[in-house]
């Protein structure tokens, strides 16, 4: 059966690389009928911060990604699932590796380790630790040992070996043994690294397949030698293209060009849906010409030969064109409670009934790509100063338009407020056309510009209604 993980270190909050690959594990297990197990890789305990698991599980949750095992919901036959409660079962398998001569002790401190790399800096060589511990004999690790010095414990790197696996995404791929310097298993502090404990991990999991980030090609051969070291099989790995921002650089926490996180954009008002079918074109590409899928097609339609070998390319502007085609697909009660949030954070809705927001929200709901979106686009409904800007002004000097705007005017005045609706406005519009015989351009937009102070808008009628009648006539 097929069994991925993703396993997030609680460092941070959910980023759109760490989303994007669980994602695709999920895809890969869910398309297989296998299972999808979060993992929690809590070993670098300086830099976990507070709530950082749960986080990670929030998000994913948002995302519709729900992972069929987790600290949450563990399988008895799997658990813990966090690393940190797992150190007793790290142990085992070192004591196997240091009994069987592929590990050792090393005392080295961490001041020798920097002066010994800088040597090997200085004199061109690539830096590796020299093995200096290696060949120490058990009488003299007692001794260091019986003294109380601090330890890690590395890895012998086997000399002349060729580590090589195929990627599911890069094909084969090599590496030398002899690039690789005795690294380090367990900590000082006796907590595994990373590349040793998701070795054991992924093993006792019963992992079948990983997808990953491409800055863990390298880490491979470390984890490959462990397997091997062990007599167990590796699991199928699959690297995944880096995420760029549209300059083409590698999307850094720093960068601001983009929202990091998949909680900014939960707070813009995107959909989950829409993130989730964006992001798997994030290095994913299908058959034919479609882009927009819901999950269970995404599911059925997701095949890892269609992973992408080049970095794919973070195109908000697709993202938001996304959004709007699901945006589109909800009610528009959703999309009203979608903008609602924002609407009263930025404005004073005090004076405007459930209604009058539903006629607003409706007259952009085609066009809004995300929730927050809709402060900006409905801004000229709250402003009570009429702005018109240089152009607009310049179209009024034309000598037929007082009349025009006389005529609208007086039709207006005969509508009673009950009466002040959308079709009403247009009727009113037609009116003035014949009586003033004003057509087109030398219709609208004079109206428009009058009312709202914009020469392009949304639908007229629509706006004059919602700005209301005592504006709109002081205004005309
Ligand atoms: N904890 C690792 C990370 O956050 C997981 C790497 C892996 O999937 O092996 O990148």
């Amino acid at each position: 059966k097929v069994r991925v993980r993703y396993a997030p270190s609680p460092t941070g909050h959910l980023h759109i690389g760490g989303a994007r690959t669980a994602l695709f594990n999920y895809l890969f297990a869910k398309h297989y009928n296998g299972d999808f197990i979060f993992r929690l890789e809590d070993t670098d305990i300086e830099r976990n911060i507070e709530g950082g698991e749960a986080s990670q599980l929030e998000n994913l949750k948002w995302l519709g990604i729900i992972p069929d095992e987790s600290p949450l919901n563990p399988n008895p036959k799997y658990a813990p699932y966090r690393q940190m409660e797992r150190l007793d079962i790290y142990k085992k398998y070192i004591d196997i590796l240091l009994e069987k001569g592929y590990a050792y002790k090393c005392f080295c401190t961490p001041e020798e380790l920097d002066a010994e790399h800088e040597r090997q800096v200085a004199a061109g060589i690539a830096p590796k630790y020299n093995r200096k511990c290696c060949d120490l004999t058990p009488e003299e690790v007692k001794a260091k040992e019986e003294a109380g010095l601090p330890y890690t414990i590395r890895v012998k790197v086997p000399a002349g070996k060729t580590y090589e696996f195929d990627d599911m995404i890069r094909g084969h791929v090599s590496f030398e043994s002899e690039d690789i310097g005795d690294w380090v298993l367990i900590k000082a502090n006796g907590i595994p690294t990373y590349n040793f404990a998701v070795v054991i991990d992924d093993h006792c999991m019963d992992i079948t397949h990983v997808f990953r980030g491409e800055e863990h090609l390298s880490n491979t051969p470390k984890q490959l030698m462990i397997y091997e070291m062990l007599g167990w099989s590796a699991p199928t790995y699959g690297h995944m293209t880096l995420i760029v921002n549209e300059d083409r650089k590698k999307l850094s926490k720093r960068d601001e060009s983009i929202m990091q996180f998949v909680s900014q954009y939960k707070e813009e008002g995107y959909l989950p849906d829409a993130m989730f079918n964006f992001m798997a074109l994030l290095g994913w590409s299908p058959e034919g010409e479609q882009e927009i899928f819901n999950h269970d097609d995404l599911i059925k339609e997701f095949s890892e030969k269609r992973l992408s070998k080049s970095p794919s390319m973070f195109d908000k502007e697709k993202l938001k064109w996304v959004n709007n085609r699901y945006i589109k697909e909800r009610s528009l009660e959703e999309v009203v409670d979608l903008c609602l949030p924002f609407l009263s954070d930025a404005y004073d809705l005090s004076n405007h009934s459930e209604q009058w927001v539903k006629d607003l929200v409706a007259v952009y709901h085609d066009q809004l790509s995300y929730g927050k979106e809709i402060v900006e686009l409905v801004s000229l409904f709250f402003e009570d100063e009429l702005q018109i800007d240089e152009e607009a002004q310049e179209f009024m000097k034309d000598e037929s338009i007082p009349n025009t705007l006389a005529v609208f005017k007086s039709k207006l005045e005969e509508l009673s407020d009950a009466d002040f609706t959308k079709d009403n406005i247009q009727a009113c519009i037609k009116a003035t056309q014949k009586e003033a015989k004003a057509k087109g351009k030398m219709l609208y937009m004079p109206i428009r510009i009058a009312t709202t102070g914009i020469m392009h808008g949304p639908d007229l009628a629509s706006s004059i209604m919602l700005l209301g009648k005592e504006k709109v006539l002081s205004r005309l």
